[in-house]
């Protein structure tokens, strides 16, 4: 992909970007280096001085980015603000927090004395130069949510964004560098994903971190098993949205939308499977249906928007794909299911419609796969059971919600659900202070959280005989 923005909205270039050449990348991995031999020694205090006057900045920056962002991959503009608004809270509690986090620990005393030791403790040191290949679906969050705590516990960071939002990632290079940031503490890298194998490779790069698609996951992975080198992986999900006959159906409804839509419905912890018991399941999908359909669909820079089109061309042709196939093998479209055809100004961009899906069966590409788009499909349980079964029968598990205020139920859904978190009668969000991550095909690791800061330190063992 050429590294450009291109505006989703119209289908228009707006402006190419030359791709660094391989001395400028190794210019940029040596002044990494040389600048976390240095950064690795500060303080606390210092760090959380330099992360603060990056979020003081970002406060001030917000509405311009936002637009930037919505320029580049089509969210609505409100949406963009609140993205930048959340990088800001969450730069400030790991300025807040990161030194408790990564406090020494001290073990048990009887076990210190068993090991032969006069002290023990365990201290939390940083790797050094930390590759991230993000997405363009959350452009400042994706960066931030791995920036922040790895700036605080002594990395620093390579970024290597989507082709797709290069001003974005230019942006994010400069922020730091003008909260004053030593050189090379957080660069921008403008290549494609095919520079990134020599990157990782380098001697100089300590470890990466990956948000994206299964496929760009299992690369860097690989090359990554191949060196020997730290990975976390935060990749798909088609997160499960059980509705039981004790839930506030209509609120369930309300919070279903929004699950679903958010971010134009490309969102990896989206509501994506909709799972509801026998007993309420017309009367939830009708109404889910009629509120889905009532969505505003167009320009994400006015106000009234409710959904933007998808990020890239490819991006809403697969989703078109997968809605095709869907109904090719016998499943209802209560909604939607098919790419406008006006009015002219949604025909131009990569817009698709808010859709509901029934009759969704096994044998369909969307029952497995992730819909990164504002497609929803709806499953009929007969009982708790059945709708585990439902909501575990995907390769993904990243998170997952349930509507119930029955507390067996919540506690089963707790011991069963295979995902990185359940959330109960509310949506999934992700919050500095909860670890946040997937299983199976949705990666492992954790960002967020003592977790996530401590994914990329060296658990250093300190004994004194
Ligand atoms: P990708 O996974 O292709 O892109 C994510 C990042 O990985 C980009 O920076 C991309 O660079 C890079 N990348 C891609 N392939 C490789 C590779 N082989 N080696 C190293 N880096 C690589 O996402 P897409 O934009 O293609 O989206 C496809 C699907 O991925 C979506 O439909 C969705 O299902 C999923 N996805 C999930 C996200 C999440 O939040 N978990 C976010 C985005 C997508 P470049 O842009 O240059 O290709």
């Amino acid at each position: 992909m050429a590294i450009a923005t291109v505006n989703p909205t119209t289908g228009e270039t707006l402006k190419t970007f030359e791709e660094l050449g391989p001395e400028e990348i190794e210019r940029r991995v040596d002044t990494a280096a040389e600048a976390a031999r240095r950064y690795r020694t500060t303080s606390f205090a210092e760090r959380a001085r330099l992360l603060g006057a990056a979020a003081d900045l970002l406060e001030e920056d917000q509405q311009d980015i936002a637009r930037t962002m919505t320029l580049e991959m089509g969210k609505p503009l409100a949406a963009a603000r609140a993205e930048a608004a959340k990088c800001v809270k969450a730069m400030r509690w790991y300025a807040k927090h990161a030194e408790g986090l990564l406090a020494d620990e001290h073990p048990a005393e009887a076990d210190v004395k068993d090991s032969g030791a006069v002290s023990a403790r365990v201290r939390y040191r940083p790797l050094g130069v930390v590759l991230a290949v993000m997405p363009w679906n959350f452009p400042l969050w994706q960066v931030i949510r791995f920036a922040a705590p790895a700036l605080m516990a002594g990395n620093v960071g390579l970024l290597k964004h989507a082709s797709n939002v290069p001003q974005t990632a230019l942006y994010l290079e400069d922020l730091f560098r003008r909260a004053g940031y030593p050189p090379g503490c957080f660069q921008t890298l403008l290549v494609r994903s095919s520079a990134v194998e020599a990157v990782l490779r380098d001697h100089r790069v300590a470890a990466a971190t990956l948000t994206g698609s299964e496929p760009a996951g299992r690369a860097v992975a690989a090359v990554a098993g191949d060196e020997v080198k730290k990975t976390v992986l935060e990749l798909g999900g088609s997160d499960p949205f059980l509705v039981l006959p004790s839930a506030d159906v209509d609120r369930a409804v309300r919070v279903a939308v929004t699950a679903r839509v958010q971010n134009n419905g490309q969102s990896c912890i989206a509501a994506k499977r909709f799972i509801v018991h026998t007993d309420i399941h017309d009367v939830f999908t009708e109404r889910f249906t009629a509120l889905m359909d009532s969505l505003t669909v167009g320009d994400p820079m006015e106000e009234s928007t409710d959904i933007g089109p998808l990020a890239t061309e490819q991006g809403r042709d697969d989703l078109a794909a997968l809605v095709d196939d869907a109904l090719r093998h016998g499943a209802t479209a209560m909604c939607g299911g098919r790419r406008p055809t006006e009015p002219e100004a949604l025909t131009k961009g990569w817009f698709y419609p808010p859709t509901v899906l029934t009759g969704v069966t096994p044998g369909m590409r969307i029952h497995h796969e992730e819909a990164f788009g504002p497609v929803a499909t709806v499953y009929r349980a007969r009982n708790l059971d059945d709708a585990l079964r439902i909501a575990n029968d995907s390769p993904f598990g990243l998170s997952s919600n349930v509507w119930t205020r029955d507390e067996e139920e919540q506690e089963r859904c707790v011991r069963d659900l295979e995902a990185g978190g359940v959330y109960f009668n509310g949506m999934t969000a992700s919050h500095p202070a909860f670890p946040f991550g997937g299983v199976k095909r949705s990666g492992y690791g954790r960002e967020l959280s003592g977790h996530g800061i401590r994914e990329f330190c060296n658990a250093t063992t300190v004994w004194h005989g």
